[in-house]
């Protein structure tokens, strides 16, 4: 999926009650913010999935429609590959493994108190997991197929791997893609619990969630797979319902995992990434410019005044300048700068491949744009200033160019204030 292209996000809903199909799109459009496509029966259905079938992310199913009294539209629905989950008010023993049997991703009883709250669960899940890819470690191709058609039954992406080896290359190979891995234990060459451990050395449980997978009958196996660095285990032969549970739960603590990371590495005022960020990057940065023969340049951008703003306005009016600043420094600077609010009024920009120029350039632009930057608190202006200092070196740390920048940023402020000095300028 190119990042350009908007993925998936309407929901079709079939269903011949206007209250229940009206209540569905209105909790589909507010709480998970997809557009909600409503059919009344099983020729709506079809027609909307002629015109919108790239759209649309997942569906919700009544199975007796005045069309199709026994659950037909189903098999429209699974034919389009479309996740499915089927809102029931019966669910006798028979027709529920037929259901499950015929490819949905999940059914809730109508009559439950928590029905449409389920159902919201099970959407929301569809719609993320296609940003969810699980690599699938298997030595029979059966085994793989099996269980990618189990995956893709909630929308994920799946990657197959035949072994270890091949699995640890995809895994390189797809950077963040990849965030699941089920891995089955018995496999010629690298066995799982060994696969488990290798993957684990460079893939953390908030990167990389791991699910071992092994025979009935296997013993101690299970344990040894938890405590090679799997998150959870399944035994074969397993109900693809538990499957698929145990597959969601998984992603689900994952991602919570990977916010609270996120979160601790993000500054909470202004939505910039932090210090801690920046100490985490620093030396892979480095050692990226140094492989690649590229000189590391630096801008320490320091407001002035700060505490007179603060004096005037208040810490509220001090705050909503912190983030006008934070948000023009986010359209300033190219994507693959690192930008951090790295204390109090302080930012950092550490930028790979541009010369002692290009920065001083780039702080430039950035004090002139702070200096016009349109700020306003209870309808008062704000007037910001900002000094900056720059510098730029081949073959020296992000640390030490830092250190450098920021020696001339002191230097902007023992002078005028508001304005860029260049350590390179300054050393000629
Ligand atoms: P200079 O031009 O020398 O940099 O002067 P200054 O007043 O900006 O510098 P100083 O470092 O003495 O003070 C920085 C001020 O920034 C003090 C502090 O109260 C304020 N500040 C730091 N963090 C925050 C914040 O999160 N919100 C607000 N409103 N103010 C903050
Ligand atoms: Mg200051
Ligand atoms: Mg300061």
């Amino acid at each position: 999926m190119s990042s350009e292209q908007t993925p998936p996000d309407e929901v079709l809903v079939v269903e011949d009650s206007r209250s229940v199909s009206g209540l569905l799109a209105r909790r589909i459009q507010e709480e998970l913010s997809m557009s909600p496509q409503v059919a009344g029966s099983r020729a709506q259905a079809q027609e909307i999935l002629e015109q919108r079938r790239a759209r649309i992310a997942g569906a919700v199913l009544d199975l007796d429609l005045p069309d199709a009294p026994r659950g037909e539209v189903v098999d429209d629905v699974v034919a389009a590959r479309i996740p499915a989950v089927v809102l029931t008010a019966t669910l006798e023993d028979d027709l529920r493994d037929e259901l499950i049997g015929s490819g949905i991703c999940d059914y809730v009883m109508k009559d439950a108190p928590d029905a449409v709250d389920s159902v919201l669960r099970a959407l929301r899940r569809i719609y993320r997991n296609q940003w969810i890819g699980v690599l699938i470690v298997d030595d029979s191709r059966s085994a793989r197929e099996y269980l990618t058609h189990l995956l893709r039954r909630w929308g994920f992406r799946c990657y197959p791997a035949a072994g270890g080896e091949e699995a640890l290359a995809k895994l390189a190979e797809e950077g963040d893609a990849i965030r699941l891995m089920l891995c089955d234990q018995n496999m010629p060459g690298m066995d799982g619990v060994t696969l488990i451990r290798r993957a684990r050395r460079t893939y953390p449980p908030h990167r990389l969630g791991i699910i071992g997978v092994s025979n009935h009958g296997s013993g101690l196996l299970s344990a040894r797979q938890l405590k090679a660095g799997a998150n959870d285990f399944l035994t074969r032969p397993f109900l693809e319902e538990e499957f698929a549970v145990r597959v969601n739960q998984n992603v689900e603590v994952l991602e919570l995992l990977h916010e609270a990371q996120e979160g601790a590495r993000r500054d909470p005022l202004t939505g910039l990434r932090n210090r801690r960020y920046l100490d985490e990057i620093a030396e892979p940065l480095g050692e990226t410019a140094r492989r690649t023969q590229q000189p590391l340049a630096a801008a320490v951008v320091d407001l002035d005044h700060f505490k007179r703003i603060n004096d005037r306005f208040g810490h509220f009016g001090g705050d909503v300048a912190l983030c006008r600043v934070a948000d023009f420094l986010r359209d300033t600077v190219r994507r693959a700068d690192v930008l951090v609010r790295s204390g109090g009024e302080e930012f950092y920009i550490v930028s790979l491949g541009i010369d002692g120029e290009g920065m001083e350039t780039l702080g430039e632009r950035i004090r002139a744009g702070i200096e016009t930057l349109e700020v306003t608190y209870d309808g008062d202006p704000i007037d910001l200033t900002a000094s900056v200092g720059v510098a730029s070196a081949h073959d020296v740390g992000v640390e030490e160019i830092l250190k450098v920048a920021d020696r001339a940023m002191y230097d902007a402020k023992r002078t005028t204030r508001n304005c860029v000095v260049s350590a390179d300028r300054r050393a000629d």
